[in-house]
């Protein structure tokens, strides 16, 4: 590689040491420029993420992060498997509040828990549910936390109608009866059973029944994929962007989940894969990561932890295809 092909980008590195307390150094880092970029301005460093686990104490998800050289990252802030949560301790919030300026990683995003189902017919769960999404707004202002991820549930056979009443309402009573400004990201499903949400329509349907100006969405490639968006090649991708800016606008999508597909094309499958090892594939995600309109956005990974070290490899994957 001669010195035509190298960039070199200034790139800040923060960093926590053991008590915790702030560092911040320079490093040069060389970037080869891949003939044919398919944004003109592809100097602007992506930047991207994992979820990681609040394991232990909620600040020790910043200290994964930091480990893991993200840029961004998302927890869930209590068991996402179970209805009860622990309180959230004032002290704990306020050393994960700290430690998360100090990294510099903003914004940092929240996931609802599993359990909740905001389409659900069924009135104690679907008031379980909106109370989960309170308590998680709250969470979020105590967290300093702008950004909350929900999937949007399922009609268990009730209609497509009915879900999308149940969740606007979800929605609103939600917003209204927490004093959070956090913003609530609708993520698109994959067309699993009776999932609510996995059309851009739907999502358009929700958006324009809620407060605009709180709502926006977290487009998850995998989901998409498997619910029939093709994503393989450059072509594909500006097809899907193209519909993504026709039914929803592309303002309003604020959080890409990056993610490759073990199911095929509109398999309806919702198993997540490494990135450029699944349906989707390396060309997939180097088309989507010279998108523009998605390369500007925080990437969450959410892929699989079947082996030491996998996070790493897939963080260093989408960097390497952002080039
Ligand atoms: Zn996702
Ligand atoms: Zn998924």
């Amino acid at each position: 590689m001669n010195g035509e092909d190298l960039r070199i980008l200034k790139k800040n590195v923060y960093g926590l040491n053991k008590r915790g307390d702030e560092h911040s150094t320079s490093e040069l880092v060389c970037i080869p420029c891949r003939q044919g970029c398919l944004v003109e301005n592809d100097d602007t460093p992506i930047r991207c993420g994992l979820h990681v686990s609040i394991a232990g104490k909620i600040d020790r998800a910043v200290d994964r992060a930091v480990a893991r050289s993200c840029d961004t990252f998302q927890i869930f802030t209590r068991n996402p498997r179970s209805w009860r949560s622990r309180r959230l301790r004032r002290d704990d919030a306020t050393e994960f509040r700290r430690k998360v300026r100090l990294t510099g990683m903003t914004p940092i995003f929240a996931h609802l828990p599993y359990l909740a189902n905001l389409s659900s017919p069924n009135k104690t769960i679907h008031r379980r549910s909106v109370r989960a999404l309170i308590q998680e707004l709250d969470r979020c202002k105590a967290l300093d936390i702008s950004y909350i991820v929900v999937h949007l549930g399922s009609h268990l056979g009730k209609g497509r109608k009915l879900g999308i009443e149940r969740v606007t309402e979800a929605i609103n009573t939600a917003l209204d009866s927490s004093e959070s400004r956090a913003t609530i990201l609708l993520e698109n499903t994959a067309g699993t059973g009776n999932s609510i949400g996995s059309s851009f329509r739907d999502l358009q349907e929700i958006i324009d029944r809620v407060c605009k100006s709180r709502v926006a969405v977290c487009f998850d490639t995998c989901h998409a994929f498997a619910y029939g968006y093709d994503l393989r090649d450059l072509r594909s991708v500006e097809a899907t962007v193209s519909q993504l800016e026709n039914s929803l606008g592309l303002n309003l999508i604020a959080l890409v989940h990056a993610n490759d597909s073990k199911g095929e094309l509109a398999s309806r499958i919702d198993r997540h894969e490494h990135i450029g090892l699944g349906y989707i594939g390396e060309e997939g995600f180097r088309a989507i990561l010279h998108t523009e309109a998605l390369r500007r956005l925080p990437i969450i990974l959410e892929t699989p932890i079947d082996m030491p070290g996998a996070d790493e490899a897939n963080l260093r994957r989408i960097r390497e295809f952002a080039m």
